[in-house]
């Protein structure tokens, strides 16, 4: 069965909040404590960790390292996870110097750009290698996502050099929906097939302004926060 992507969301919610009682030297939790944290319900807590297992033994709670550690298994992040930065504009650099990422073991391995000014350039200590070359690169190194952050009439074709060159997970920071499936073939309803398994979240702050406007001005049509 599917899981909403609500309940992802808010594992990496809980997984956060467990860090910062770890943090705190508390070692017991409960579904009740985490979901007021959380500023969810109970049920939900119980909900969400239900789809992976039976983490706690009933009426005694969690246990908060192990817990953390199950949470961190579940979401793959007991992994290292080698990414590419595509686009090394604004955004792109903000992000290869943002230290946050390696917290988990997401490790940026490449960046890439097409303007002259920025290919060869070191940033972080990477260089910033043609978008052409990326194929290449993939040959080479393992590579386990992209972060696509080009303007947004260029992050199709951008997604696309991810996609053919075989990179499985992209993050989308443009406001554009990347359509899977080949430039060539635009149009056409299949998925092609360098486009199969390939998983595309969006980061799109434009989008959550709007939906801030909207909530602002409608408050009672919000749901239950989701963290
Ligand atoms: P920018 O113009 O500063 O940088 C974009 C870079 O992409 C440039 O260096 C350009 O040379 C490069 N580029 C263009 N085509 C390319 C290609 N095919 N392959 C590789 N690189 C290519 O833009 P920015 O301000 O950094 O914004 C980048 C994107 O992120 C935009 O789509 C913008 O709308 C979006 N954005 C998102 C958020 C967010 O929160 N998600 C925030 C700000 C900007």
């Amino acid at each position: 069965a599917e899981i909403p992507t609500a309940a992802i969301s808010r594992l990496v919610t809980y997984l956060r909040i467990l860090e910062s009682l770890e943090l705190q030297d508390v070692s017991r939790t409960s579904s009740n404590d985490l979901a007021e944290r959380a500023g969810v319900t109970a049920f939900q807590v119980r909900k969400d960790l239900a789809y992976f297992g039976r983490f706690g033994t009933r009426g005694m709670g969690y246990t908060v390292p192990i817990l953390k550690r199950e949470l961190v298994r579940v979401l793959g992040l007991n992994r290292s996870w080698n990414v590419v930065i595509v686009g090394m504009g604004r955004l792109g650099q903000a992000i290869a110097n943002y230290p946050g990422a390696s917290d988990y073991q997401f490790q940026y391995v490449g960046l890439f750009d097409v303007h002259p000014d920025l290919v060869g350039q070191q940033v972080r200590g990477l260089k910033v290698d043609h978008i052409d070359t990326l194929s290449e690169f993939t040959r080479l190194n393992a590579v386990d996502m992209g972060f696509l952050a080009v303007p947004p009439e260029r992050a199709q074709d951008a997604a696309q050099a991810l996609a053919d060159a075989g990179v499985k997970g992209i993050l989308n920071f443009a406001p554009t929906v990347i359509q899977p499936r080949g430039a060539e073939r635009a149009g056409q309803q299949e998925i092609s097939d360098e486009w199969r398994g390939v998983i595309v979240e969006n980061v799109d702050f434009l989008a959550g302004m709007k939906r801030l406007a909207f909530y602002i001005l409608n408050p009672h049509l919000k749901d239950a926060p989701a963290p």
